[in-house]
C-alpha cells in the first residue's frame, strides 16, 4: 500500500524525496500553488515564502505556515494550501514586494507575461496599501550587451538570476550587494553586463519572473507567440530550443526546461544566434559561374547544368570521378539521401562528411575496441560519477552546457583530471592538470596504463570477464620508462601517478574527450588506448563511466550513422562486404559500388591530380576549415564541376562552378543525432527562404533528374526508410521520437539505450591493443627550423568556420581570431599583447593578433580559425592520423614575429 497525506483532508499518494510543492502541483496542477523564488532547474531556495501552505502533522492538528518548495513530504500530513491564514500570508508577502517595484505595468514589456503580476492577480491584490518606495528609481537600465539587457528597478530580490548564474552556468557573474531595501544585483565588480565575465548564456533572463533581466530580443514578453520545438544546430550537446515566431518571423528562444539534453539551459550560440536566417548575405537563388563569374540561373537551369555534367562525367571516366561531401550540420535524412544519391544514382563510395576532420578517429578506434565508434554512457550521468577525466576537450567553450554541467560536479567536488596543453576552464577545477606537449596523448596515457597496472590497481574481474589481448599489452606497457615519457610529455610522472591512482580508484570514472584527442597523427591510438583506460579499470557498461566522445558539429554522429563516409554505408554496415554488398542492392534497387571510395584528404589529392572531376559540396567550408588552405584552394580549382550546396556565400562557394541556396535548419525538418546516440527532431519553424529550398528537397529533385525515382522528402518519409536499412534505428518512427528523442539502438517498439556494453561489447570481448609513440613528422620534419607549436582551439561564441555566428550579435562579443601567446615567448619575439604577429609556418604564414597568457606554456601557443579575414589554415598541416585521416590541427609548428602585413603565399 504506497504513503498517503492529505490536501485539504483528501488523501493522494506521495513520492518518495518529493517536496510539498512538488505534491500539491502533482496532484493539484501546476498553478494550484503560486510561487516566485522557485524555478522548474533551480534547487529550491524559500526565501519569498509565497508558497508558503498550512501544515498539520495529524487532522484538525495545530497547523503550521511552511515554505512548501524545500519542506520535505511525510507520510501522513494534513496540507491546506489555500487557507485563509495562507492567504492572508501571500497577500502580505506580494504587498510588500510591490512597495519597491514600479507600478507601470501597462508599459512594461513584459506586461501580461509577468509572474509577479500573474502572482499579484492570483492572490487578489488590486491595491498596495503601502507607501510606494523610491529604492527602484535609483536603479540603472543597463544596455551594454548585445544580448543581454537590465532594468533593476523591476527586480524582486528573489535570487533567481544569482542562483541561474550559479546552479545552472557556474559563472558567479551575478551577486546581491547592499543590505534591506538597499539589496541589489550586481554583476562582476559592480560593471555592466559587457565589461563583467557574463558568457551571455541567458540562464538569469531565463529565470527571472519579471523584466529585471531580459534579453535584445524580450523573450519573455512573447510568450504568447507560437511556439516550435526544435534542436540547436552549433554543437553536439542537441540542446532543445523552443523558438518563438509570428507571422513568420523569429522572435526569440527560449530553452524548454522538461529537454533531456539541456534542461532549461543553452549556451549563446542557441539562444541567441539566430538572426543568420533572414540576414541579407544568405544566398536566395542558384548561380552559375560562366567566364569567371557567377550568373543567376533558374533551379531547372542549374538542375540541368549539374546533370549533364555528371552523365557526361560518368560516361567518360567513370563514377568515381565524382564524389560527395555530406554536412554534418544537415539532418540524419539529408545525410542519408546524399550518400544514397552516390552510392545509388551515381554508383561511388566516394561520400565523406566533416567526421572526417574531427572524429573519424573516435569512431574507427572505439569500432576496434567495443564494436560501436559512439559514446557508451549518457550525459546524465554525470550525476552518478566520481571522478571525470577530460582529454584533448574544451567543454566549457565548445560543448557549453554540458561543459557547464561538468563544471558544476568538479566545483561540487566531484574528482577531476585534465589532460590538455592549456589551461583550459575546467583545469581551473579539476585536482589534476596533466598539462603535457602537443602531439603526446599516447605517452601520456601510456604513463597511465603503466601505473594503473603497476600499483594493482586494475579491475582483474572485468578485464578477465570482458576484454581480450590484455596479456599482450601488459607486457608491452611494462616495457616503458617513465623517465623517458615523463621527457616527452613534460608531465611530472609523480602528477601522472597520482592522477591515474585517483581515476582507477573511483567507483565510477566518466571519460570525455573531444579534438584535442583525434586531430593528431596518433589520433586513432589515442582513442585507442583511452579504450584500454576505461577498460583496465572497469569503467564501462555501468552509471557513471564510459567512454564519451565530445562530438563537435550538432549532427557529426548522425552524419555517420546515416554512412557519409567512403568504407560503410548507412548503419556502419561495410560497403567491401558481399553480403552486405547484395542487401544495398536490392535495397536500393541499383548497383551499389564494393570499393571503398575516396576519404575527405583523398578526394583532394584525387582532384589536383586530375583523377576526381566533380564534387557536390553540401554546407561545408572547406577552404576555410580544412587544414592548407592552398593545396585545398588548389584541389577545388582543378575541378571541372564544383557544386557547392550552402547558405551563404563562403570561401569554398567563391570556387564553386554551380551554387545551390540551401534552406537553414530553422526552414526545415528531420532528426539530429547528439553526442549521447540521441536522435531528436527538428522541426520547421519558419518558411525557407524565397528562393531556397531544403537540402533534402535539392537531393530529391537532383536523383529524378538523373533517372533515379525517389519519393518527395517528408521527414517522416526518409525517418522510415532509414529504419529498414539501419539495424540501430528498427524502432525509430517520427511519432516515437517524442519531445526528447530515443538513444539508439531502438529496438521495435521504440526501446532505446541510454547505456552500451552492459553485460557484452558490440564485438563480444572488448579489444586491448598497445600503441606506442611515435613523435610527430610535423615535429620530426621541422621543429628545427620552426620552434613553437600552434595548437588550433575554439571559442564560445563561434562554431568552427562562424558562418552563421559572424552574422549575429556574436560577433560584437567576439569579434577576431587570436594567438595566445605565454608572456616568456612574447618577451623572448618583442611582442606586446594586442599587436599583430606574422606567424609563419612551412605552408604559408598569417597575420594576426597577439593575445599574452598563461592559459598556454612557453613553446606552444594556440589559436581559432573562426574568421576568414585570418585563414588560419594557411599554416595548418595536411598531415593526418595514420588509420582514419584527420588532420593533425593541433601540432603544426611555427615561427613567430612582429609584422603589419597580411597573408602571403609562401613560393
Ligand atoms: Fe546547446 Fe551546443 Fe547549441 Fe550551445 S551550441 S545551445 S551547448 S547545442
Amino acid at each position: 500500500m504506497s504513503k498517503v497525506a492529505y490536501i485539504n483532508d483528501k488523501a493522494y499518494p506521495i513520492h518518495e524525496g518529493e517536496t510539498m510543492l512538488s505534491f500539491l502541483r502533482r496532484h493539484n496542477g501546476k498553478k494550484s500553488v503560486p510561487t516566485l523564488c522557485d524555478a522548474a532547474n533551480l534547487e529550491p531556495f524559500g526565501s519569498c515564502r509565497v508558497c508558503s501552505v498550512d501544515v498539520a502533522l495529524q487532522k484538525e492538528g495545530k497547523t503550521k505556515a511552511m515554505a512548501s518548495c524545500h519542506s520535505p513530504m511525510q507520510e501522513g500530513m494534513y496540507l491546506y494550501p489555500d487557507s485563509p491564514n495562507i492567504q492572508k500570508l501571500r497577500k502580505n508577502i506580494i504587498e510588500l514586494v510591490l512597495t519597491d517595484h514600479p507600478l507601470d505595468c501597462l508599459t512594461c514589456e513584459v506586461n501580461g507575461n509577468c509572474e509577479l503580476q500573474d502572482v499579484a492577480a492570483s492572490v487578489g491584490i488590486r491595491d498596495v496599501r503601502y507607501p510606494e518606495g523610491e529604492n527602484h528609481l535609483h536603479r540603472e537600465k543597463d544596455l551594454s550587451h548585445p544580448y543581454m539587457t537590465s532594468d533593476l528597478s523591476k527586480c524582486i530580490n528573489c535570487y533567481r538570476c544569482v542562483r541561474a548564474c550559479d546552479e545552472v552556468q557556474g559563472e558567479f557573474v551575478l551577486n546581491m550587494a547592499g543590505r534591506g531595501f538597499d539589496s541589489h544585483i550586481i554583476k562582476g565588480h559592480d560593471q555592466s553586463f559587457k565589461e563583467s565575465d557574463c558568457v551571455s548564456c541567458g540562464a538569469c533572463a531565463q529565470a527571472c519572473p519579471t523584466s529585471a533581466i531580459s534579453d535584445v530580443f524580450e523573450s519573455k514578453s512573447v510568450a504568447k507567440a507560437e511556439k516550435t520545438r526544435t534542436v540547436c544546430t552549433y554543437c553536439g550537446v542537441g540542446c532543445n530550443l523552443e523558438v518563438s515566431t509570428r507571422n513568420g518571423e523569429i522572435l526569440s528562444i527560449q530553452a524548454p526546461y522538461d529537454a533531456a539534453a539541456n534542461g532549461g539551459h543553452t549556451c549563446l550560440k542557441g539562444r541567441y544566434a539566430f538572426k543568420f536566417y533572414n540576414h541579407p548575405d544568405r544566398l536566395r537563388t542558384p548561380l552559375i559561374k560562366r567566364n569567371g563569374k557567377f550568373e543567376e540561373a533558374t533551379w531547372d537551369e542549374a538542375y540541368d547544368f549539374i546533370t549533364d555534367k555528371f552523365k557526361q562525367l560518368i560516361a567518360d571516366h567513370g563514377p568515381d570521378s565524382i564524389a560527395g561531401i555530406s554536412s554534418a550540420r544537415t539532418p540524419n535524412e539529408e545525410n542519408y539521401l546524399m550518400q544514397k544519391f552516390m552510392r545509388a544514382v551515381v554508383g561511388t563510395n566516394n561520400i565523406d562528411c566533416c567526421a572526417r576532420v574531427c572524429h573519424s578517429p573516435t569512431a574507427l578506434g572505439m569500432q576496434r575496441a567495443f564494436g560501436t565508434g559512439a559514446a557508451t554512457n549518457s550525459i546524465d550521468d554525470l550525476n552518478y560519477t566520481d571522478c571525470i577525466i577530460v582529454i584533448g576537450a574544451n567543454p566549457t567553450d565548445a560543448h557549453p552546457v554540458t561543459g557547464a554541467k561538468i563544471k558544476q560536479k568538479l566545483m561540487k567536488g566531484t574528482m577531476g583530471i585534465v589532460i590538455d596543453p592549456r589551461k583550459i576552464e575546467l583545469a581551473k577545477y579539476a585536482k589534476y592538470h596533466l598539462q603535457l606537449r602537443p602531439g603526446t596523448n599516447v605517452a601520456l596515457l601510456n604513463m597511465m596504463l603503466y601505473y594503473i597496472i603497476t600499483e594493482d590497481v586494475m579491475d582483474k574481474d572485468f578485464v578477465a570477464k570482458r576484454t581480450e589481448g590484455f596479456e599482450e599489452f601488459k607486457q608491452e606497457i611494462l616495457k616503458l620508462d617513465m623517465d623517458e615519457l615523463a621527457s616527452i610529455t613534460g608531465v611530472d610522472k609523480e602528477l601522472v601517478k597520482e592522477a591515474s591512482l585517483a581515476y582507477a580508484k573511483a567507483n565510477a570514472a566518466m571519460e570525455f574527450h573531444g579534438l584535442g584527442v583525434t586531430e593528431h597523427s596518433q589520433g586513432t591510438f589515442t582513442v585507442q588506448l583511452i579504450a584500454d583506460l576505461a577498460m583496465i579499470t572497469g569503467n564501462i557498461g555501468k552509471k557513471g563511466s564510459g567512454m564519451n566522445p565530445l562530438r563537435g558539429q550538432n549532427n557529426v554522429q548522425g552524419a555517420a550513422d546515416m554512412g557519409a563516409q567512403p568504407h560503410q554505408g548507412a548503419g556502419y554496415l561495410d560497403v567491401t562486404n558481399p553480403e552486405i554488398n547484395a542487401r544495398y542492392n536490392t535495397f536500393y534497387n541499383a548497383k551499389v559500388p564494393s570499393h571503398i571510395g575516396y576519404k575527405i584528404p583523398e578526394m583532394f589529392n584525387a582532384a589536383i591530380n586530375g583523377d576526381l572531376k566533380a564534387l557536390w559540396l553540401i554546407g561545408e567550408d572547406v577552404v576555410q576549415t580544412d587544414p592548407n588552405t592552398q593545396k585545398v584552394m588548389k584541389a577545388m580549382d582543378s575541378l571541372e564541376l564544383l557544386v557547392v550546396q550552402e547558405i551563404f556565400m563562403t570561401e569554398t562557394a567563391k570556387h564553386a562552378t554551380v551554387i545551390l541556396p540551401g534552406a537553414s535548419f530553422l526552414e526545415k525538418s528531420g532528426t539530429f543525432t547528439n553526442g549521447e546516440r540521441r536522435v531528436q527532431r527538428v522541426k520547421k519553424v519558419v518558411e525557407p527562404l524565397e528562393g531556397t529550398k531544403s537540402d533534402g528537397e535539392i537531393i530529391v529533385d537532383l536523383m529524378n533528374r538523373m533517372g533515379y525515382p525517389q519519393p518527395p522528402y517528408t521527414p517522416d518519409g526518409m525517418l522510415d526508410e532509414i529504419s529498414q536499412i539501419v539495424p540501430f534505428f528498427e524502432g525509430i518512427t517520427w511519432d516515437n521520437l517524442g519531445d526528447n528523442g530515443l538513444q539508439w539502438p531502438v529496438k521495435k517498439g521504440g526501446v532505446d539505450t541510454p547505456m552500451l556494453h552492459i553485460d557484452e561489447f558490440k564485438r563480444g570481448l572488448g579489444k586491448f591493443t598497445f600503441q606506442n609513440f611515435k613523435e610527430s613528422v610535423e615535429v620530426e620534419t621541422h621543429g628545427k627550423d620552426y620552434p613553437y607549436i600552434i595548437t588550433t582551439n575554439r571559442e564560445l561564441e563561434h562554431y568552427n568556420c562562424g558562418t552563421m555566428t559572424r552574422r549575429t550579435g556574436n560577433v560584437d562579443i567576439l569579434t577576431e581570431d587570436v594567438l595566445l601567446i605565454n608572456p616568456k615567448d612574447a618577451a623572448d619575439n618583442l611582442i606586446e599583447d594586442g599587436r599583430m604577429v606574422c606567424v609563419e609556418s612551412p605552408r604559408g604564414k598569417v597575420d594576426i593578433k597577439a593575445f599574452i597568457t598563461d592559459e598556454v606554456k612557453p613553446g606552444v601557443m594556440s589559436s581559432t580559425f573562426h574568421f576568414p579575414e585570418i585563414m588560419l589554415n594557411n599554416i595548418t598541416s595536411d598531415v593526418h592520423d595514420s588509420e582514419a585521416m584527420c588532420p593533425e590541427y593541433k601540432v603544426v609548428m611555427c615561427r613567430v614575429r612582429k609584422s603589419k602585413g597580411k597573408f602571403k603565399q609562401l613560393v
